[in-house]
């Protein structure tokens, strides 16, 4: 057989959960919160297992949590996004983006990742027949680097994925950044992709969705998920918002790649969303307390970094404390030191030596504080 993805292999996040596991390892690598859902719910879940339809929802999404979508936007980000048109449930964030890249990518055209990149976007491209150019941010800094991302645009560019706040590094873009990728697609056919799944997740300061800018919204879609906001990622249960034009398409890709969502999830989830929106108003309180808990621990290890803008990962460097590749030293922190981290390196397309490895600190204060008491003693 002639693989289509000769180069790709295991994901690390499965790759280093695993070794987590097997050495009974503090998993601080794949990033998933390590608390239950809030009860209010699982409760209503439990309800419509019981009381509503288990068959196959819309194929859109169940109307109601579109709409209560809809008025999210309006309330949050003062967009306005029509539900039956406009807004689409997905099988997490994951799908997608799988659905937005290949209803707009074909074969040939040129989409722009910016690394470190969430490692979904490239393989999706190149399944579409589309190449992936990559504008590799630096570490330990990441600065973003606007001259070559305006050298990287060419007649071929079909599309610009972005992700805001950032999983690997932390960081967040401000209005400043959005001002200058719109004056870049300006009067071209370019589309954008804003994966915003850690939209609730941010630290000094605000999350500047997509939505909110007006050149922007039109030619974009605008990617959330209901894992990182409510604690169940495994319930995979994600959204899109984009113009009626982009949905119509983006639509037609999600009829044959799922179909539809778990319906019971979709009810209970628009049972909750406007009315308990103190979970996500307070969800960046909630996670700066560990990121601040976790940074206190980590100052007293010979890590270096910069306290993440937003996301439940830090990311730190350890220049100068060992020779070991990021991918080497993650291995041995989870077999000796029993913490297991991601290496940054995979968020590149050539893995780089930018001896940078990520931590995800959605876990219990008491897990966070025994991996920092574990992370002094490396050597
Ligand atoms: N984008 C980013 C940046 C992510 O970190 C993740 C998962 N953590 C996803 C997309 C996928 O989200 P989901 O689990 O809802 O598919
Ligand atoms: N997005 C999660 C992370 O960055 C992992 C998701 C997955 O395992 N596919 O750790």
């Amino acid at each position: 057989l002639k693989s289509k993805l000769p180069d790709v292999g295991t994901t690390i996040f499965t790759t280093m959960s695993q070794m987590a596991q097997q050495y009974n390892a503090l998993n601080l690598s794949q990033g998933f919160p390590a608390f239950d859902p809030p009860a209010f719910l699982t409760e209503r879940l439990v309800h419509h297992l019981k009381h509503s339809t288990n068959q196959y929802a819309p194929m859109a999404g169940v109307p109601a949590l579109r709409e209560a979508l809809s008025e999210k936007a309006v309330m949050l980000y003062g967009a306005a996004y029509n539900p039956e048109t406009e807004i689409t449930i997905t099988s997490g964030a994951t799908e997608a983006l799988f659905c937005a890249i290949s209803s707009v990518v074909g074969i040939g055209d040129e989409v722009i990742v910016i690394e470190p990149a969430y490692d979904s976007y490239a393989p999706a491209i190149r399944l579409c027949g589309g190449i992936p150019v990559y504008l590799t941010l630096e570490s330990p800094d990441f600065c973003m680097d606007w001259e070559q991302l305006a050298r990287l645009i060419s007649p071929k560019t079909r599309l610009i994925i972005i992700n805001t706040p950032n999983n690997p590094t932390g960081l967040v873009w401000e209005k400043s950044d959005l001002d200058r990728l719109a004056a870049l697609v300006r009067g071209t056919g370019i589309f954008v992709i804003s994966d915003e799944v850690y939209e609730h997740i941010v630290f000094d300061g605000a999350h500047f969705s997509v939505m909110m800018h007006e050149e922007l919204a039109p030619r974009a879609f605008v990617i959330g998920s209901f894992g990182k906001t409510f604690h169940i990622t495994g319930w995979k249960v994600g959204y899109c918002y984009a113009p009626e034009g982009l949905t119509c398409e983006f639509r037609k890709v999600h009829q044959f790649l799922t179909f539809s969502v778990s319906v019971t999830a979709q009810f209970a989830l628009a049972d909750i969303l406007l009315r308990e929106k103190a979970h996500y108003l307070g969800l960046s309180a909630f996670y700066e307390h560990k990121r601040n808990l976790f940074n206190d621990c980590l100052k007293q290890t010979r890590f270096r970094f910069t306290p993440a803008k937003g996301t439940f990962f830090q990311t730190v460097s350890f220049e100068g404390l060992t020779d070991e590749t990021d991918r080497e030293l993650v291995e041995r922190l989870t077999r000796e030191t029993q913490v297991a981290a991601i290496p940054v390196s995979a968020f590149y397309r050539h893995p780089k030596g930018g001896k940078m490895i990520r931590f995800c600190f959605a876990k219990d204060d008491d897990t966070l504080l025994a991996a920092g008491e574990r992370l002094c003693k490396i050597q």
